[in-house]
């Protein structure tokens, strides 16, 4: 019976980043194992803790653990788990433990609720007047209370503020004014997270590319063994079919297995899929639940009543026991990195997870990230390609149009006129049609033509949006809004304009140039509202409506049988970001896009509006020739150095004043010492200024950053306090996916 135990006590605090030892009292004795969490004498007062499985040397003036407040909620594997996560994403290992443990219990007892749901308390109408009110003095709160107006049954706490770009003082205040609540919980156990009809039909024959997959994916999980396979399949090659066949193969070895899928692709649509095969065994784990949905599911997993699990990128810290395969569909997606700590990428953890159970690692994608390519290529991955579409329906053929040719020959309008005529013959033959344009609001940016200004955020270096449903200039990044300007703020001048398109503008030129048409949007603006990306896109597939414009939510993952065309509003948007990923997203996103088109029984085809024509990723979507983008792309990564060919880290600092940001970089870059990488900056960040911060950054990167990553270990709990001294922030990004 061991007397000592190891805590780590849940605070993130560079000084209570490893566990201390606790003597434990015999009445507590049967109670205190590994995953137990526990109240511990600490310093003055009492922090709660966890017992981990590290060793637990005794100490002088050893204190006994205080209470026992749950048991069994992670095992020494998931501790494991923890310790590399910790190491690799160089982030305190509470931060890390928080992933696995069960939703409610990070900051409460099992038992205790947090108050985490927000409500709307007033009448409607009185509702709406206070939003009138409120829109002038206060845009945060007013955006607070319109989401939650749309809402009766409210939402989630963080979801709101996240989603609205809103602080808690906003929130606090709408309180105080009585016009909001926190509850406890969200409404009745949602539908989607029950059951479904087990489909009784025969399952379909695979194709002999499906069926040679399939035989290779589940021989591993027979043999419990670990194994990752790359399942390089066109868009509709019937990916999500093998998916399915190897969760069974995990079923029927009493496994379980775990399906990652992009946020934004988990829609009732793909859902559906999982659970006619599977039923009652399907757990659904993602954000947008409210906190008692994700706990009951949790629990249900824990407790071996379903085996399947789908989720974002978190699912894959689900309490499954015995895994015996991890999925991970669209492997390509930066959604599948988290941007805050622990700061982790889902393909990395998924590997280190799946050697832990023994389990197949199935990696999907139409269009694999290049390093996840290069890994299949050197033979670490198993590539299993489906290099057909079902049925033998072909690709759809994509028509690439030069803008500047349509602007030579006189044609100003956002439409090219080939898109105008594909778009009239579609409607016409009573088809449908999705417009696809990566950027939401009606136009990019607003000059004054009589001295050059750009309206821009206060808050950061970027210039604000204008949005016609709300009447506002909106700063994407920091959610600042304000009225549009009547006159230019610097010179007095009328001659304010408003250049650049947005998904709004799209949507207009639309109901201007088809009267007829019927029209639906989906973007971050319209799909804010809980419920209501799930009308739009069902009442798009019942045909309510016969062109969809979106963003790129309208990209991934739908299957809609009747739409023949697709439109590409313009593909140039994000080609030319300072962000070494540039060319690839646009690659991927343009293969995305265009594989909605023609799924069903009528062919597709795309229209692509560019400026570039020539450019590879333009010219290699064009032809869906993902080799040779592949190819282009490995040689301009080797390059310049990034991944695969070297491991990146890069470290930034942001801070109210510029030269705090710089100096504490340049401090940390000397701290380091000699090491045997290549070191870039400090230099500022491609955008500067975000929030009212400075950003500067330095990238490392070498073929083995070990070394590196255990020297900022060592340096950065004192550079992060000489950091918060000055007023600037660190942070560490590993593996990163986005250089804004
Ligand atoms: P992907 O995930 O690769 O885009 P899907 O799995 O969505 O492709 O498959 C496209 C369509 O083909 C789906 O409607 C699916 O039900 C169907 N399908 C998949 N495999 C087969 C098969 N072997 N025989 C008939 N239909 C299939
Ligand atoms: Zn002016
Ligand atoms: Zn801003």
């Amino acid at each position: 019976m061991p007397e000592l135990a190891a805590v780590l006590v849940d605070q993130v605090n560079p000084g209570t980043n490893r566990v201390f030892t606790y003597s434990i009292p015999p009445e507590l004795a049967a109670r205190v194992r590994c995953g137990t969490k526990v109240k511990v004498p600490f310093q003055q007062r009492y922090l709660t803790g966890y017992v981990t499985p590290e060793p637990a040397p005794a100490v002088p003036g050893l204190r006994p653990i205080a209470a026992v407040l749950a048991e069994d909620l992670f095992t020494p594997q998931d501790w494991e788990l923890v310790r590399w996560l910790a190491g690799r994403y160089l982030c305190h290992l509470v931060e890390a433990l928080r992933l696995i443990l069960p939703p409610q219990v990070r900051n409460a007892g099992p038992t205790e609720r947090r108050m985490d749901w927000v409500v709307p308390t007033l009448a409607p109408q009185e509702g709406r007047a206070l939003l009138r009110e409120l829109e002038r003095r206060a845009p945060a709160q007013a955006r607070l209370l319109s989401a939650l107006l749309a809402a009766p049954e409210g939402m989630p706490r963080a979801r709101l503020l996240k989603e609205q770009g809103a602080g808690p003082e906003s929130l606090k205040a709408l309180i105080r004014r009585g016009a909001v609540a926190l509850r406890e919980e969200g409404p009745a156990l949602e539908e989607e997270a029950c059951g479904h009809e087990l489909s009784q039909g025969k399952l379909p024959e695979l194709n002999p590319a499906q069926a040679q997959a399939v035989s290779a994916i589940t021989a591993a999980i027979r043999d419990e063994r670990f194994e990752a396979f790359l399942l390089h399949g066109v868009t509709g090659s019937g990916k999500t079919e093998v998916y399915l066949r190897a969760l069974a193969a995990a079923l029927e070895k009493g496994k379980g297995g775990i399906v990652l899928v992009p946020e934004i692709a988990l829609t009732p649509q793909t859902l559906e899929r999982f659970s006619q095969r599977f039923g009652s065994e399907v757990a659904v784990l993602h954000s947008g639940l409210s906190a008692r949905v994700r706990y009951a599911e949790w629990e249900r997993i824990r407790q071996g009543r379903a085996r399947v699990v789908i989720g974002a990128r978190s699912a894959l810290f689900a309490p499954l026991r015995r895994t015996g395969v991890i999925i991970l569909d669209e492997e390509q997606e930066p959604a599948y990195k988290q941007e805050e700590n622990p700061r982790y990428l889902a393909r990395e953890v998924a590997i280190f997870r799946a050697r832990q159970d023994q389990a197949a690692l199935v990696l999907g994608s139409a269009t694999p990230a290049v390093e996840t390519y290069f890994q299949a290529e050197q033979g670490r991955y198993r590539l299993l390609a489906l290099p057909k579409r079902v049925g033998g329906r072909p690709l759809p053929e994509v028509q690439v149009v030069d803008m500047r040719a349509e602007l030579m020959a006189g044609n100003r309008s956002i439409f090219s006129r080939a898109l105008t005529r594909a778009l009239d013959d579609v409607l016409r033959r009573g088809e449908q049609a999705i417009l696809f344009l990566n950027r939401r609001g009606y136009s990019t940016f607003v000059l004054c033509r009589q001295c050059g200004l750009v309206a821009a955020c206060p808050h950061c270096d970027l210039a604000l949006t204008l949005h016609n449903d709300s009447r506002r200039l909106v700063c994407h990044h920091c959610g600042f809004t304000r009225e549009p300007y009547r006159t230019c703020p610097r010179c007095g001048s009328r001659l304010i304009r408003d250049f650049g398109c947005g998904t709004e503008r799209v949507e207009a030129e639309v109901a201007r140039l088809f009267p007829a048409a019927r029209v639906l949007r989906l973007d971050g603006d319209t799909a804010g509202r809980r419920g209501a990306y799930d009308e739009i896109l069902g009442a798009f597939s019942r045909h309510k409506a016969d062109v969809l414009v979106g963003t790129q939510m309208v990209a991934k993952g739908l299957d809609f049988t009747r739409v023949s065309l697709i439109g590409i509003i313009s593909a140039d948007l994000a080609l030319h970001l300072p962000d070494p990923y540039a060319w690839e997203r646009t690659f991927q996103l343009l293969e995305q896009v265009a594989g909605r088109a023609g799924r069903g029984e009528v062919p597709g085809r795309v229209v692509l509006q560019t400026y570039t024509p020539d450019h590879p990723s333009i010219a290699c979507a064009k032809r869906h020739a993902y080799l040779d983008f592949y190819r282009i792309e490995l040689s301009r990564r080797a390059r310049y150095r990034y991944p695969p060919y070297s491991e990146v880290v890069l470290v930034r600092a942001a801070a109210p004043a510029e030269e705090a940001a710089r100096r504490l970089l340049a401090d940390l870059v000397a701290r380091l010492g000699p090491l045997e990488v290549e070191v870039e900056g400090p230099a500022p960040c491609p955008l500067l200024k975000v929030g009212d911060h400075f950003r500067w950054q330095v990238i490392f990167k070498g073929t083995d950053l070990e070394c590196l990553r255990r020297r900022l270990a060592e340096e950065l709990p004192a550079m992060s306090a000489a950091g918060q001294r000055m007023g600037a922030r660190l942070s560490v990004d590993v593996d990163p996916v986005s250089y804004l």
